[in-house]
């Protein structure tokens, strides 16, 4: 198939030819998919995104009229995608559902393990020949309650890296997984998991259930200086709540991979230009914040696994032998 790839970088194109042994025909396009560029797909049978591409009505009707019957995602989650309008054109939307759980659980623990010993601040302190250890008291993990909304294939990945380290892990997802259990979980309800966390890791999808499911009157219910984690998408948050909170120090320390508006910011060089986003740059002030720009998925055996299932997604919908775990609108 002829395959058009969008917010294409020099990493993609490598592990995607790497995987590829000549069975499709790629174009690669460093530019995101969204309505002003859905014209590149002409001439294509299918299109490859990425988390910030916007498939939205507009965008999936331009592909439509360019004969695109396919989208497949080099990501597990979807929610950039109108599934509604994608179902109405007949464009099959195919993801990589796990493509490696533990680098993006892995990337979580990197986080808390930074903001909780300060690593990244050291780095810098020790350069300036400065040794001292003011504001670095950190707090054993040992013993704490770590509290994990989804427990999906990253949640139970995260849980047992978690339990390794000595923590009582509760969660919550409106199904119970018994790997989560078997690592040693405990469900509570939702209110629990506020209540009694030390630090709390969102590890659930974007819907419309759980947009801004991090809120003024969520963090009401939280201890006073919890640990925030959010490596699964910006939304989850509402970031001008979570800025207030640490302000007034209900929140005291926030690790985040994504941001509500990343779409804008992340995986490109912006350092000639003014940061523009007010509530990012906000963010970038408190010193109990850390920051990474959507790189949890970013190890080498991701790649490949990305690479190799997207290959595997586009031969399958070609033979018509996609089966429901790879594909999203069924
Ligand atoms: P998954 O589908 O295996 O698990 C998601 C879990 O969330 C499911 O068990 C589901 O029941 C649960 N869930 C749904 N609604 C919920 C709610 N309201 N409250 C609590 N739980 C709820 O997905 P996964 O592979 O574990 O990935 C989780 C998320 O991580 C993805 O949706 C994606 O947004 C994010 N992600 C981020 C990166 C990154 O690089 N930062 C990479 C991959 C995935």
């Amino acid at each position: 198939m002829k395959v058009a790839v969008f917010s294409s970088k020099s990493y993609d194109e490598t592990y995607l030819n790497q995987a590829n042994n000549g069975q499709h025909q790629f174009t690669y396009f460093e530019p995101h998919l969204d309505a002003h560029t859905a014209a590149l797909s002409q001439g294509h049978d299918a299109v490859c995104c990425f988390v910030n591409d916007t498939l939205d009505e507009a965008t999936l009707g331009q592909l439509h009229d360019h004969g695109i019957r396919l989208v497949a995602l080099r990501c597990a989650g979807f929610n950039n995608v109108d599934l509604g309008v994608a179902q109405k054109l007949g464009i099959t939307v195919a993801r990589v559902p796990d493509y490696s759980p533990y680098a993006v659980a892995e990337h979580a623990c990197a986080l808390i393990l930074g903001l909780n010993r300060n690593t990244h601040r050291a780095f810098n302190r020790v350069r300036e020949n400065d040794y001292s250890l003011h504001g670095m008291l950190g707090f054993d993990l040992h013993g704490k309650t770590v509290g994990v909304v989804g427990t999906g294939k990253i949640g139970v990945a995260f849980i047992r890296i978690m339990r390794g380290f000595g923590c009582r892990v509760i969660c919550h997802d409106p199904y119970t997984n018994p790997q989560a259990l078997d690592a040693g979980a405990e469900y509570v309800d939702q209110d629990t998991l506020w209540a009694e966390s030390d630090i709390v890791s969102l590890h659930c999808p974007l819907l419309p259930a759980t947009r801004h499911l991090i809120n003024n009157e969520t963090l009401k219910k939280m201890k006073d200086g919890v640990m925030l984690i959010n490596t699964s998408r910006g939304a989850l948050i509402e970031t001008v709540d979570v800025i207030n909170a640490l302000k007034n120090g209900k929140v005291g320390y926030l690790g985040l991979d994504v941001y509500e508006e990343e779409a804008d910011l992340f995986f490109e060089d912006n350092s000639d230009e003014l940061l523009k986003d007010d509530t990012f740059a906000r963010l970038l002030t408190f010193r109990n914040v850390l920051i990474t720009g959507h790189q949890a998925f970013f190890t080498r055996e991701a790649l490949e696994a990305i690479a190799q299932v997207t290959i595997s997604n586009i031969g399958h919908f070609e033979a018509g032998s996609l089966d429901r775990m790879h594909q999203v609108n069924v």
